[in-house]
């Protein structure tokens, strides 16, 4: 079922709209808009399309205003329990509002905040979490149906007033559950969903974890956008989801790295080369692939059949570009002679 699709700001979420990658703020907003916005177009490089901010206070919600207004990308504020900050937030032009219209005060309070939302033009997420259920649905058997019917009962304030420039989100810190709350509710509601595994963990494991789950959903295509919720720095999280969508073939652009993992025969480090390189590839849009191989085992064939190849080969580093060799000596020329292929490739 094709879902709706709704403006977020400049974007798109849902309907024939490309998934997208979305993180979260991480820090209390302490620090001057100028450094946030400063993360914010950090994050947009390597491929971040919308960003959530916390606004646990009312001013909160001026300065997130503040940061929308400079953003690259859409600003989305979270907001529970006070619908006041939620109608500050969409007073001060944020692009999307968090909130779930069962825990915001009242269903008066709830369709006030609709109301402004729908007059300003601004999307709404309701994020149903299998750790914070409505009561009635705390001790249900099953969290997946449990999630399911939580998101019901928000639709039925949604759909009172008519407001439907809505996503929806049914996420647990659980695998299965959450496979099976977006996949009941995907067969019975048309909203955009952004999808993703909550408190999945640290870096490893929250990656591996939140992989598995999102890319089971956007393989049947449910998912209209994610977040790799990672116990990480932001940027962290939108490298993983990024990756993701590169993975299933969701995103185009970008750069796709090949290389080995290293071993006792390595005679170039692809290791110390990435940890110089791999941010800057990453923040490419270029359409390309690179392989950073270590010896003559399988190197000379990786790099030669990526659009840019770096390898050992013995006592020597060789540089590919489609398959033609054009450096051939030590490491140190060999890093600059990639990257000068690397900056001249159109992508
Ligand atoms: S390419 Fe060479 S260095 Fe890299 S893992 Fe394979 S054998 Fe080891």
């Amino acid at each position: 079922m094709l879902r709706e699709k709704i403006p977020v700001g400049d974007l798109f979420i849902g309907g024939d709209a490309p998934v997208t990658v979305q993180t979260m703020w991480k820090r209390p907003l302490g620090e001057t808009i100028d450094d946030v916005l400063a993360s914010i177009h950090d994050f947009a490089a390597f491929g971040c399309d919308l960003i959530r901010f916390s606004a646990p206070r009312l001013e909160d919600a001026r300065i997130i205003g503040s940061i929308a207004k400079r953003s690259p990308i859409p600003i989305v504020a979270d907001i529970h329990f006070d619908h006041r900050i939620a109608l500050e937030a969409i007073r001060a032009g944020v692009h999307k509002v968090r909130i779930n219209p069962g825990n915001i005060g009242s269903r008066e309070k709830a369709e006030t905040v609709l109301r402004a939302a729908a007059d300003a033009g601004v999307a709404i997420r309701v994020g149903i979490n299998g750790g914070s259920l409505p009561r009635t649905l705390r001790n249900h058997p099953d969290r997946g149906e449990a999630m399911l019917l939580a998101a019901e009962e928000e639709i039925g304030i949604l759909e009172k007033i008519g407001f439907s420039r809505v996503v929806f989100s049914l996420k647990s810190s659980d695998i299965e559950s959450s496979v099976k709350a977006n996949t009941l509710f995907s067969q019975r509601y048309r909203y955009p969903l952004h999808i993703g595994l909550t408190e999945s963990g640290p870096l490893v494991p929250g990656t591996v974890k939140s992989s598995i789950m999102i890319s089971r959903l956007l393989l049947m295509g449910i998912g209209d956008t994610i977040r790799v919720s990672l116990s990480e720095e932001p940027i962290k999280e939108v490298m993983a989801g990024v990756e993701i969508l590169k993975a299933l073939g969701l995103r185009k652009n970008g750069v796709r790295i090949i290389s080995c993992p290293r071993c006792g025969r390595s005679t170039f480090d692809p290791h110390a080369f990435l940890a110089r390189y791999e941010k800057e590839l990453l923040k490419s849009d270029k359409s390309l692939t690179v392989a950073v191989m270590g010896c003559v085992v399988n190197g000379p064939e990786e790099a030669r059949h990526a659009d840019i190849g770096i390898t050992g080969a013995g006592r020597e580093v060789i540089v590919f570009r489609k398959g033609s060799i054009v450096y051939k000596g030590e490491a140190e020329r060999a890093y600059k002679a990639f990257w000068d292929q690397f900056s001249s490739f159109e992508g």
